[in-house]
């Protein structure tokens, strides 16, 4: 009798020896006796990252194929990267799953077509494709090309088609991207980022000066005190939060968790403290009331490193929810007043005694006065004890000695108060003195692989590369823009970093048109677009829904998925003339004609937009750098050929840029020559190499660099890769793509592919990738010294002053020679040279954050100013006030957020993750269940005013109805990864359900407190 392995393991596994199976007939010779090889011993090892989310893990990849001329390598086998100092090894499912990714049944292999009205796709050729698009977008565009606006100003811009841009793929696409869209005018040029963190740059960049996260996954160790809140890191982000668990382990840090429910993070907390989703300004402008009720304020680091002593204009005022300069009729408010009181010499005045009542940090303390821990708890409904535990905690890290950490991420982005939000928890940071310190910071735990790399190059409506702002219609010409962005220092002896801003936009318009962009033509100023509002995604979907675009592009993009209110989503995609997606997998978007029951009930035939869905590479199958959520720009390598005809993202860019340059070259056209003189300078112009992209991201000399300090030297000659962005110059003798990354491929080779990953102290690793800027880990690093230049704390000394230079295990964030003893301080890229607790005129809706409620309230009134319940300044389009609900009839919050076995809507078409998290559910509270009936495994049915959804119901513990304002609120979670595309079983769109409403000064949509209604299916 012959028996399978498996069958023999199953039998031995039921209780007998092998023996007795002997002994009864079974004989497994041939089972037993097989011998495995060492599965890798043939195999090709290449070094990766996880494509997925922003820990940016360390992959080995092995393939078969030796390299050999007919050889055909494909992956077999994913591992942990070991040497990777974040990872150390580990994958958490999504990326243990990554093999399942690579050979996903809905990997794209060939071009595809769908007519208008067809029900079907057809195969294409990538010629006929490509040739076929670049028509479209030719005779849309010179139909539509606005070049001059009403004032006769030159704008150069095209509306009628926009671009997504991939958020998983490499900067060498991301730049590549910029240049091709700007180059044609389009300003709906959008990221992910948009629809993530955007809130994040807003906030981070006005109050320190730069918009990212400012520490490391792995300096979370250092800390002694872990707070997650507006995130869920265990859940989200697995691998980077092994250090908070280090932090625990090995220096007893206290991790405290505050969200809606008891999550995964929670069920590894010393304490969890339940919140209402979107009142998080309501509890954190507690916490500064109580901190400064109870003196838990570092006070050297206020006074010397923040603005608390700045004195404020008198045209700033707040009163009954309602700031200064509000204007009704446009509910807009004019920021003008929000100013520092200036002296004669245009610095701001300062009180160093903070007695004069006109000084921020007096403002601050009257405006946070209003949160007592009793209102607290009213808005919150939080506990009061359990708000003041918290309070006691976060204080006891005023301590010179004692530092504590934030983790956050979409939970704290995705609300109309996203910005402020986030700039609430960097204020308290600054009163604590935690930011610089190693253990500390605001640490925005980005979503996707390379969202911060995309961040960084400007793929967003109104941004340009390295955080320089795209000119708007109003910056007439480059003189004014060049004025208007370049700011002047408002305290004696700043750095002011941003200064040197015509250095890095001349330098990026030299990339843009080389020889073309000269000192005559202003370096080529007036062929960028020039906006007059943001075309962010909810702004482009709403012209799309008013039938005022006709194209769209979406590379590595699901928006029907991503976006919120679905079904607005599609109704707008229907409206296109055509829509081109181009994405390794089969998504939703691409397919959005077709009908898919309740979860996509569209009419195919009289849908009339032409589809292409063509089919790209993937992350193990291109060479290029991804940024992690600490900056750093991880290089990483091809291990195997795409399948079928797909091809890298640059390639395709490339093809379809080259064929609308011929279009115009031979028929010319609107406005040729931002096309005709782009600098298009690749080896072969139809497929840029990725080495060719990093390089020109880095920046080169045009012509010899004299060194200022050494006479007769030279920072770099002609033709030379830059060393850093202190090369650049205003002049037109050097180019550079994204000034942030210069130093990331300079001539001693590429930075990016480092890998020592040797501890120069406190857990960094400056010697593995490279991270911006100039290779600096914790970002203003120079506040970790007192004025003197001693480290605050002995035992976490980064870096100091060593009586000549500042010296230490990370690059100092300051003048390498700049003495202690001046007047210059940490923040080196404010014009303040301080943190500011005051953000002045850089955010939309007031510069101290305000408790306002969500846009869909579930207590219809704001218990601090009920005349102002929402953010006033809010952006909400006519037809979706419309489809806004009310608390009567959608009396439940929901909230969104994703699994730890998903990465959005990608896993669900890898094998592993699908069999991980096959179906649909959504999370709903033991006595809400009670109330409606609902038992664990009911199918329910969740609505708003925008549309319904169907999933199981998990009727559990984890979400606690809460008291707010003297009503109960019941909250349910709403996990998102389900469609009707993929390998597990076909859901329902999450976003189906959210506002198409977005926070007030990024439009990042209110996706984590909405209303919903609830009933059994
Ligand atoms: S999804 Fe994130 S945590 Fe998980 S393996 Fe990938 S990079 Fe690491």
């Amino acid at each position: 009798m012959q028996v399978t392995r498996r069958q023999f393991f199953k039998l031995t596994a039921g209780g007998m020896a092998g023996s007795t199976i002997a002994a009864l007939g079974f004989t497994p010779g041939q089972a037993l006796a097989d011998v495995r090889a060492y599965k890798l011993q043939r195999a090709t090892e290449t070094r990766n990252n996880c494509p997925y989310c922003s820990v940016g893990c360390g992959v080995l990849m092995y393939s078969l194929g030796d390299g050999a001329k007919n050889a055909i390598p494909s992956i077999y086998h994913i591992e942990g990267d070991p040497d990777h100092p974040v990872s150390r090894g580990s994958l958490c499912p999504k990326g243990a799953g990554l093999v399942d990714f690579i050979h996903s049944a809905n990997r794209l292999k060939y071009p595809e077509y769908r007519a208008p009205g067809s029900d079907k796709w057809q195969r294409i050729s990538w010629h006929d494709a490509l040739t076929r698009i670049a028509g479209l977008m030719k005779a849309d565009r010179d139909a539509n090309f606005i070049e001059k606006n009403t004032d006769g100003v030159t704008v150069n811009r095209w509306l009628t088609t926009g671009f997504l841009a991939a958020s998983a793929s490499s900067n060498e696409t991301g730049i590549l991207t910029q240049k091709v869209t700007r180059s044609l005018g389009i300003l709906a040029l959008d990221a992910q980022a948009r629809v993530c963190h955007a809130p994040t740059v807003s906030a981070l960049a006005t109050t320190f000066g730069r918009g990212g996260m400012t520490n490391t996954w792995v300096d979370i160790r250092n800390a002694d005190f872990i707070l997650v809140m507006g995130g869920n890191a265990a859940e989200a982000h697995p691998v980077g939060f092994k250090w908070a668990i280090e932090a625990k382990r090995t220096r007893g840090a206290r991790l405290v968790v505050v969200d809606p429910r008891f999550n995964r993070t929670a069920a590894v907390a010393d304490l969890y403290v339940p919140i209402r989703a979107g009142s998080d300004i309501a509890f954190l402008g507690g916490v500064i009331n109580w901190l400064i009720a109870n003196d838990k304020i570092q006070w050297e680091y206020v006074k010397s490193y923040t603005n608390a002593s700045l004195i404020v204009g008198d045209g700033y005022s707040f009163d009954d929810g309602l700031f200064s300069g509000f204007d009704a009729g446009h509910g807009k408010y004019d920021r003008s007043g929000w100013q520092y009181a200036l002296d004669e010499n245009g610095q701001a005045r300062r009180d160093p005694s903070l007695q004069d009542p006109r000084c921020v940090w007096n403002l601050m303390k009257a405006h946070y006065s209003r949160y007592t821990p009793e209102v607290v708890s009213n808005i919150t409904g939080t506990p009061k004890d359990a708000f003041l535990q918290v309070c006691a905690m976060l204080g006891a890290t005023s301590a010179r000695d004692k530092v504590g950490t934030i983790l956050y991420a979409l939970g704290w982005t995705q609300h109309t108060t996203g910005t402020q939000n986030i700039r609430t928890m960097a204020m308290i940071q600054l009163l604590l003195g935690n930011i610089g310190m190693p253990g500390g910071g605001v640490n925005a735990l980005r979503g996707h692989s390379n969202i911060q790399g995309l961040s960084d190059l400007g793929l967003l409506s109104t941004s340009l590369p390295g955080y320089l702002v795209l000119p708007t219609d109003k910056q007439t010409d480059y003189a004014t823009y060049i004025s208007q962005s370049t700011p002047k220092p408002v305290q004696a002896g700043q750095l002011n970093y941003w200064g040197n801003t015509p250095k890095f936009f001349v330098s990026l318009m030299k990339w843009f048109w080389g020889d073309n962009a000269t000192a005559a033509n202003n370096w080529g100023f007036d062929w960028l677009p020039k906006w007059d509002k943001s075309y962010d995604v909810l702004q482009a979907m709403e012209l799309m829904h008013q039938g005022k675009m006709n194209g769209y592009i979406c590379q590595g993009f699901n928006p029907i998925a991503a976006f919120p209110d679905k079904n607005k989503t599609v109704a707008s995609l229907s409206k296109l003339k055509f829509l081109v997606t181009i994405d390794p997998l089969a998504t939703e978007t691409a397919a959005f004609w077709q009908n898919h029951g309740e979860q996509n009930d569209v009419d195919t035939a009289s849908i009339r937009t032409e589809v292409f869905r063509l089919p790209s590479t993937c992350f193990a199958e291109e060479d290029g750098a991804i940024v992690n959520s600490s900056r750093w720009l991880q290089w990483h390598w091809k291990g195997a050929n795409p399948p079928g005809e797909a091809r890298p993202d640059q390639e395709i860019m490339a093809e379809l840029f080259v064929a609308l340059r011929e279009l115009y070259r031979k028929d010319g056209g609107k406005a040729p020559e931002p096309i005709l003189n782009l600098a298009w300078p690749y080896r072969d112009p139809l497929n840029p190499t990725p080495e060719e992209l990093a390089k020109e991201m880095n920046g080169r000399a045009l012509a010899d660099i004299p060194d200022p300090k050494n006479p007769g030297q030279f920072l770099a000659k002609k033709g030379e890769q830059i060393p850093g962005f202190a090369a650049l110059q205003d002049d037109g003798s050097t180019m550079c793509a994204c000034w942030i990354f210069a130093g990331s491929w300079t001539q001693a080779g590429n930075q990016m592919a480092r890998r020592d990953n040797a501890d120069t102290g406190l857990g960094n690793t400056p010697g593995w990738a490279w991270a911006w800027p100039a290779n600096r880990r914790i970002l203003y690093n120079r506040a970790s010294c007192d004025p003197a230049g001693k480290p605050w704390d002995p035992a976490r000394q980064l870096i100091k002053w060593n009586g000549e230079k500042w010296v230490g295990a990370d690059v100092p964030d300051f003048k390498i020679d700049e003495a202690p003893d001046t007047a210059m301080s940490p923040f080196i890229m404010n014009n303040e040279g301080v943190g500011r607790l005051f953000a002045v005129d850089k955010m939309a809706d007031g510069p101290f954050p305000e408790h306002y409620e969500p846009m869909e309230s579930p207590i219809g009134t704001n218990p601090l100013h009920p005349k102002v319940v929402s953010s006033p300044a809010v952006r909400l389009f006519a037809d979706d006030r419309a489809r806004m609900g009310v608390h009567t009839d959608f009396p439940y919050v929901g909230t969104t957020y994703r699994l730890t076995e998903h990465f959005l809507f990608w896993t669900k078409n890898s094998r592993l993750n699908a069999i991980m998290q096959p179906e649909q559910f959504v999370e709903i509270g033991e006595a809400l269940a009670k109330e409606k009936g609902i038992s664990q495994g009911d199918t329910v049915k969740l609505s708003s005013k925008r549309g319904f959804i169907k999933a199981k119901a998990v009727v559990t513990r984890r979400i606690k109805a809460l008291q707010v304002n003297g009503q109960t609120v019941h909250q349910i979670g709403i996990p998102l990864h389900w469609g009707f595309e993929g390998a597990t079983q076909k859901g329902f769109i999450t976003n189906t359900l959210a506002p198409f409403v977005g926070d007030v000064n990024t439009q990042t949509p209110e996706y984590k407190s909405f209303l919903v209604n609830l009933e059994k299916a």
